[in-house]
């Protein structure tokens, strides 16, 4: 079967400002799972989080920002390096410093193949991104990166390889909110194992609901949520990797409390959840990779 491609096409939609708390904004697209965005306030500075897919895209933020406060946008944060949260960043000003995982810079260095990816993403809206110029983040960091906006501290954290081996969280320890791009993914998805496997997503998971309280996730993708998202996630891997490394075929258990919608949309009841289609094809691409993944270990250690 053709895995299903959600369209990330942001024509005819449009980012709903959300206030979620004094001076921290979720922007979310009116559809999903297109992006979302965000920015925080503080009395000297703005930081937004992801620039998004298109130059209008990218505009739109701006627009948005500069009808809610005078303040500059001084930060914009990458969560990851996909296009559809990176290609937008060259039309920010340029004295906006762009800030990043290491990785995250590292694997921004194929527009190509990148602008490949994103354009069967985008359908029929692909010739937006042609005259993207990627511009790559001029601040990078390792484990963590706190930065002063005026007033507020907002926390950069990254705690191992989720969704892309760069994922970082933004954290506002003031209200426990955290912005967490792909690495956990908004109300009813499951994370996407796209670029490495489900054990060490699960551990970098793990590792962030350790480190940190939180009361609201904003996700790259999806509504926003509480932190029960992050234990779903967590649940998810963990049932992955159980049914992988017991040899069952990787769908019983998993279908019954993911795929079918039944615990994992909550109050959705018994009715199929609206994004079933997505769910199943990332799940089924999640069991491909790990399968993958295993099998090239194995080749490597009979090699030794
Ligand atoms: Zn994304």
């Amino acid at each position: 079967m053709k895995p299903f491609v959600p369209s990330l096409d942001p024509e005819n939609s449009k980012l709903d400002v959300v206030q979620v708390d004094d001076r921290v904004f979720a922007l979310c697209a009116d559809k999903i799972p297109l992006n979302n965005s965000g920015f925080i306030v503080g009395d000297d500075a703005v930081l937004v989080v992801d620039s998004l897919i298109t130059q209008k895209r990218a505009i739109e933020i701006q627009e948005i920002i500069s009808s809610a406060t005078n303040i500059p946008i001084r930060y914009l944060v990458n969560t990851n390096y996909h296009g559809d949260h990176t290609f937008g960043n060259f039309w920010f000003p340029r004295d906006c410093k762009i800030i990043a995982h290491h990785y995250t810079r590292q694997s921004m260095c194929d527009l190509d193949r990148e602008k490949s990816h994103i354009k069967k993403a985008m359908g029929r809206a692909g010739d937006d991104i042609s005259n993207i110029i990627w511009r790559t983040p001029d601040i990078t960091f390792d484990t963590s990166l706190d930065i002063d906006l005026g007033n507020i501290i907002v926390q950069l954290k990254h705690y191992g390889r989720g969704n892309t081996r760069g994922d970082i969280i933004i954290y506002i320890p003031g209200s426990k909110i955290a912005f967490t791009g792909n690495m956990v993914i908004g109300s009813g998805l499951i994370p996407s194992v796209l670029e490495g496997n489900a054990d060490s997503y699960l551990s970098t998971l793990v590792a962030f609901k350790s480190d940190i309280p939180v009361n609201k996730i904003i996700s790259g993708h999806g509504e926003i949520n509480d932190s029960s998202q992050l234990d779903r996630h967590i649940d998810y891997l963990f049932y992955l990797n159980e049914e992988l490394s017991n040899d069952i075929s990787p769908t019983a258990k998993i279908h019954e409390r993911f795929i079918n919608g039944r615990e994992y949309s909550g109050n959705i009841g018994m009715e199929i959840h609206p994004y079933h289609q997505l769910i199943q094809s990332i799940h089924e691409g999640n069991v491909k990779m790990c399968l993958e993944m295993r099998e090239s270990n194995r080749r490597a250690m009979s090699n030794e």
